[in-house]
């Protein structure tokens, strides 16, 4: 049985959301810095309080 709780899911969902963007834009992998990549760290970050 799973006991996720719904803050964990979002800080799933916010990391699977922020380490998708890196992998896929070409700004983050090419080390610059990258807006939506901050955005979406800040996100997740915030999820995890
Ligand atoms: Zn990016």
């Amino acid at each position: 049985m799973k006991t996720t709780t719904r803050a964990e899911q979002t800080d799933d969902v916010a990391y699977r959301a922020w380490i998708g963007h890196t992998t896929t834009c070409a700004a983050c992998r090419a080390g610059v810095a990258c807006p939506t990549a901050v955005r979406l760290g800040r996100a997740w970050r915030e999820a995890r309080r």
